[in-house]
Parts: C-alpha cells; structure tokens; sequence
C-alpha cells in the first residue's frame, strides 16, 4: 500500500461503481478519511454533517464494509466523525482549532490591519471602543479566527465577564428549537445576559422573520446595557438584502471594518506560521510556490501546509515541488462546489421559511410547505443543475412535470416580487458560501 490517499482512492473507486454517480457524489465522495489503519482493523472517516452520517449508516456502510473487505481483504471497523470545523480535515494535526484561534497567531498585514486593530481595541476595552463592531470579508480570509481571538483575549484577560459565541446560522437553529420546547425564556436569558456577544456569520439570519425579530430584541437589550457585540459576515450590512432595516441601521451604528485577500508577504508569512505551528519545516521555494499559486483564501493555504505534513507523516516525504503541486490541486480540487447538497439546499430553505425540513421532503400541500418547497426545487435546480427526474426523486417522490410546474411558479412569482427574488438571491448566496 503506498499510501493512504491511495488507499482510500482505490476504496471510492470501489463504491463508484456500484451505486449511482450522484448517490456517490453526493455521499461518498464527501468524505474525508482521517485514519486507515489496516493493522489494527480501523477507520475513521470524517463526514460533513450528522444528516450525512446517519444516512452513510443507514444506506452505505455495508457498501464500505465490503469495499474494505475486498481490496483489502480484512475486516475494518469503521466510525463515522463529524469535525467540529470544517476546515478540520486531518485529525491529530489540529486538535484544538479554537483555542489557536489568538492574535498572537494572527499575522497583521495590510490586507486586515484594520479589523485587527478594531478587535485589538475591542479586547481591551470592550462595550469602550466601537460598539457593534461589524467584522466583513470573503470565506476563509480569518473572520471566525479574529472573533475567536478577541473571545480567547477577554476569556483570559477578563475572566468575570459573560462571553457568548454563536454561529449566525445557529441562533436560528436554537431559537426554533426553543419556540417548539416553550423554552423561549430561557433563550432570552442565555443571549441577554453576555457581557461581550459575538455572532459568527450574522448574514444567515437574513430573510429569517422570527431569528430577525429575537435578534433585535436581544440586540438592543445588549446594547442599551452596554455590552460588547461584534459580528461577522461574509458583506457588509447593506448587501445583505432581506436583512430588516432596523438592523442594517444597528449594524451600522459601531464601526465597519473589512478583510481583504492577503498580499504575497502576508501569505508567506501565514504559510511559515502555519507550518511552524505544525511543527514543520517548509522550505522558501516551498512557500513560495504555493504563496504564488493561492491568493484569495488563507484556509486553502494552511489546508496545503497539512496536507504536505500528512504527506510527510504517511509517507515519510518531504514536500517536493510537484508534492506540493499536487497538495495545492487537492485542496482546489476539494473546494470545489459539492458541498452544495440538497439536503444543505432544503435545511437553508426551511429554515428561511420557518417550516420543518421533513415537511418539505413529504406530500404535505398545506400553502406554507408548497411554497417552501418550490422554492427549494428552484434552489436546488439553480445550484446543482439536476435533471428535473432526480430532483423530484429528492423531494419524496415528485414526478418531473411537479418540478417543472414548482420552476415556472417561483420564476412567476419573483417577477411579481420582488422580496421573494431577494430572499432566493440571499438563500443562494448563503449556501454558496457556507
Ligand atoms: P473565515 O471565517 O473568514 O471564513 P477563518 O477565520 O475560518 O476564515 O480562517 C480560515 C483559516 O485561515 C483559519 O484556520 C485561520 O486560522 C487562518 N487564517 C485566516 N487569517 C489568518 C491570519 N491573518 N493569520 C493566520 N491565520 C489566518
Ligand atoms: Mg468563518
């Protein structure tokens, strides 16, 4: 066995032929092995999500079992991981991603001096300097890094105050969760009792009537009390589009700082950090290469430091220029679109309607369950390009003229409204970017 790479190559392969192109690529080419160890008869794999997990073990372990078993010709015990961050992907190497998430271990350049100085100040004087600070820039430029630093900052230097950190599309989550428990008080507690609040990816909770609604409420209940909140988002307020007014203005009140793509001399300088963090030696040519090769996202730049140190732990090889090609086409390779599922496309689209996502996939014909159901045929159809058979398959069982009809209305519909052409244009958006 050369590798492990390799190793789960030949394992794909394997599964790639015996079920449907979008069965695999939908389930099984989303995993990321963490640990083969034919010796010992263990595997984990890394998989997306827990929707993804229960389906792999309800529809596809017996499959892996066996792709095992043939090519291998041993019986491995396989457990299924959902990482705690996505960008987690070779377990051992990271263990504690929030905790290196600290401005000691945030390079400064001129590409987010900025918003490293607004946190800086933030950290130190909090509820003092600028209050919201609202903390914009693409995926993977160290929004989430920098709100962990500022959260790691206070939690050492001010250990009496209350810090809260929420992903954007989370709050959503637990507030529906707490509406259906009758669990909404202690909700509001939770939220309006921080001391610094600090809201991950805020844009997701546009277009969201009762998410926006809490929010407000806790917002300003924060804010009148003085309390420090920052925020992320992957646009600044007013390109979010079906955020209400009430809080585009609020996001606004503080201070809008903004992270733009590093320069050549800040993506050296992260690669060398990242790789000296790992313990790793990666020559100047080494950095250069991939410093020249990936410019607009910092987690495709550590992910190739990584993945050359998993190499090396593997394999025993040090980074080459052409393992290190390799390295930079698998990590582009990876990025890529699929993670874009429907089952991603339905959870956004629920959520965005307030209506449970089993509903969408189940003959129900109340009116608010169509609607969001056509909606997300559209999405769905929009972002994956299905055939219009397959995407009625996705949704229970619908026959291809359903979809088709599902199309033409939502395309009808935004013609009229504009509002529902916003919130599909922020529905899309958000799942691009997740
Ligand atoms: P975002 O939240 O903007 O999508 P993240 O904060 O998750 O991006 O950053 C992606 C990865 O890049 C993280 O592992 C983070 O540590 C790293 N990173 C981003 N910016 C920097 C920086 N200035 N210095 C060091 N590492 C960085
Ligand atoms: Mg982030």
């Amino acid at each position: 066995m050369e590798s492990f790479n390799e190793a789960w190559a030949m394992i794909c392969d394997y599964c790639k032929r015996q079920v449907t192109d979008v069965a695999y690529k939908t389930w099984i080419a989303r995993i990321t092995p963490s640990k083969l160890d034919f010796d010992k008869g263990e595997a984990v794999l890394l998989v997306p999500n827990n929707f993804h997990k229960q389906t792999l073990v309800r529809c596809y372990k017996d499959l892996l079992d066996e792709a095992m078993l043939q090519l291998f010709g041993s019986n491995i015990n396989i457990t299924f991981v959902v990482p705690t961050e996505d960008n987690d992907l070779v377990s051992g190497i990271s263990p504690n991603l929030e905790d290196e998430y600290t401005f000691e271990n945030f390079i400064v350049g001129p590409s987010n001096k900025f918003a490293h100085a607004a946190s800086l100040a933030v950290a130190s004087n909090p509820a003092g300097a600028y209050n919201p600070l609202f903390i914009y820039g693409s995926s993977g430029l160290g929004k989430t890094h920098i709100l962990y630093a500022i959260f790691n900052d206070i939690r050492k230097n001010r250990p009496d105050l209350k810090t809260l950190y929420v992903k954007g599309a989370d709050f959503t989550i637990e507030l529906i969760d707490a509406i259906q428990h009758g669990a909404t008080s202690a909700f509001r507690n939770k939220y309006r009792n921080a001391d610094l609040f600090l809201v991950d990816d805020i844009q997701f909770i546009a277009g969201k009537d009762s998410t926006q609604e809490e929010f407000f409420h806790t917002f300003n209940s924060l804010y009148e009390a003085k309390k420090q909140i920052v925020l992320t988002s992957d646009r600044p307020p007013k390109e979010i589009k079906t955020l209400e007014e009430r809080l585009r203005t609020r996001f606004e009140w503080g201070l809008i700082a903004d992270i733009q793509p590093p320069d050549f001399e800040t993506r050296m300088a992260i690669i060398k950090r990242k790789a000296e963090m790992l313990d790793f030696n990666i020559s100047n040519e080494i950095s250069e290469y991939i410093a020249t090769r990936l410019k607009k996202n910092i987690r495709q730049l550590e992910g190739t430091v990584k993945n050359l140190k998993a190499n090396y732990l593997l394999r025993g090889e040090k980074p080459t220029l052409s393992s290190t090609h390799d390295a930079i086409s698998n990590i582009l390779n990876n990025d890529q679109p699929p993670p874009l599922t429907v089952e991603n496309i339905i959870g956004e689209v629920a959520r965005t309607f307030a209506v449970d996502e089993e509903d969408i996939r189940s003959p129900k014909r109340s009116s608010s369950v169509s609607a969001a159901r056509q909606v997300a045929m559209y999405v769905v159809r929009e972002i994956t390009q299905l055939p219009m058979v397959e995407i009625g398959r996705e949704f229970g069982g619908r026959d291809h003229s359903t979809v088709i009809y599902a199309l033409q209305q939502v395309d009808k519909n935004m013609k009229k409204d504009p509002t529902l052409k916003s919130t599909i244009d922020d529905i899309i958006k958000n799942i691009r970017d997740k």
